[in-house]
């Protein structure tokens, strides 16, 4: 069976269908009334995936209308889902020598840290995906998926890939124990979600749709100068005929030349109206929807690192992650926390990329966005993270 077969029989018996595999590109259904009305199907149906299909079956693909209807009977099942993954057997031994893991993952150029013990226990990593839609002349759409780890605060986004693929092979989905949830620590609510993740959101759409904007940039640019060379040429001819008419005497060129203005200002126009729909044509929406969020508790081993900043010191966690054999990124309070560099601020000890603790682009004082995420504290100029 193919994926969206193995989905389609899948969904139908969750709705109350009886699904028979007739073989590996047909489905018998038995389909409930509501089901019927959904789908638009008589109550006995065979539906077709492949290529070739025996007379009666209905075709059922990606094109066509058939999405939005399986989309309609799946409802909002599935939006949230939790998942424990058990270590299972076979589990890698955690890292033997873990100073050298946490010299490789940590790059504190104004702070000392050190390692305190490590423990085996849980995480909750939430992985979201996200459907954009930019749409211009053209339209471009497709998931984004982002990743947090909820119990040490790192942005997992990079893991994700491989985790998806571990995921897809692992058999059995099972809910989190008690003692798995109450080991990976308090959840976050709505609120803490959507400030952390928002700037990672922007960011990760922007890389996405970059070169579908450049090349609609190029477009844009190549039309406008085809609509500027056309009017330039029409422009030209004109005051050209225009200037040999200038000291000619009578009626007749007086006229001529009142024409050729009119026509001067009619080119014009035409240019500015032409530019305007070319505006209007490469305006940029783009939306972004929440499609789902997958809860997830997986077996780690869990770094405690001591960060030591003048006279404060704090304790951070770092989690490593058996199941893709890697390390996550460092903690980072305010800014997208890719790469390993972070700075630590003096009052709060908080951990940054090195932007988080820049200066203001409006007064110049150095200060800590994790401690001001609204504005500068001297001058009050908004929006202080500068531009990467
Ligand atoms: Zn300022
Ligand atoms: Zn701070």
């Amino acid at each position: 069976m193919g994926d969206l077969q193995g989905f389609v029989a899948d969904l139908l018996e969750r709705r109350g269908a009886a699904v028979e595999v007739v073989d590996a590109e047909e489905l018998a259904v038995l389909a409930p009334p509501y089901v019927q009305k959904s789908m638009g199907w008589p109550e006995f149906s065979r539906l077709g995936f492949g290529t070739e299909r025996s007379p009666a079956a209905i075709p059922i693909g990606l094109e066509g209308d058939w999405v939005d209807r399986l989309a309609a009977l799946l409802s909002d099942d599935g939006r949230w889902a939790t998942r424990e993954v058990s270590p299972g057997d076979g589990v890698p031994t955690p890292p033997s020598e873990p100073q050298r893991v946490l010299d490789r993952t940590l790059d504190l150029p104004n702070a000392v840290w050190r390692f305190q013990g490590m423990n085996a226990t849980y995480a909750r990593c939430l992985i979201l995906t996200f459907r954009y839609v930019a749409a211009s002349d053209d339209k471009r759409e497709g998931l984004i998926w982002l990743g947090v780890n909820t119990s040490t605060g790192a942005a997992i986004t990079d893991l994700v890939p491989q985790m998806r693929q571990i995921l897809a092979q692992l058999p059995d989905w099972q809910a989190p124990a008690p003692t798995t949830m109450r080991a990976a620590g308090p959840g976050w609510d709505a609120a803490t979600i959507e400030s952390r993740l928002r700037p990672l959101l922007g960011r990760q759409v922007r890389d996405e749709i970059e070169p579908f904007l450049r090349a609609m940039r190029r477009r844009l640019t190549r039309d406008r100068d085809r609509v500027h060379a056309f009017h330039d040429e029409l422009y030209r001819a004109a005051r050209k005929r225009l200037a040999t008419l200038a000291h000619a005497g009578g009626e007749r060129a007086q006229d001529d030349r009142q024409r050729e203005t009119l026509r001067i200002q009619a080119i014009e126009r035409e240019h500015r109206a032409k530019l305007d729909d070319l505006r209007h044509n490469y305006a940029l929406r783009v939306t972004v929807e929440w499609v789902q969020t997958l809860e997830l508790y997986v077996p780690v081993q869990r770094f405690d690192v001591l960060i030591r900043r003048r006279k404060g010191e704090r304790l951070i966690r770092v989690d490593w992650h058996p199941l893709i054999k890697a390390m996550e990124p460092p903690l980072c309070e305010a800014g997208f926390g890719r790469g390993r560099v972070r700075l630590v601020c003096d009052d709060k000890l908080h951990l940054t990329e090195p932007a988080g603790q820049a200066a203001c682009s409006s007064c110049g004082k150095l200060f800590c966005r994790a401690c001001f995420p609204m504005a500068c504290p001297r001058c009050g100029q908004t929006s202080p993270m500068p531009a990467e």
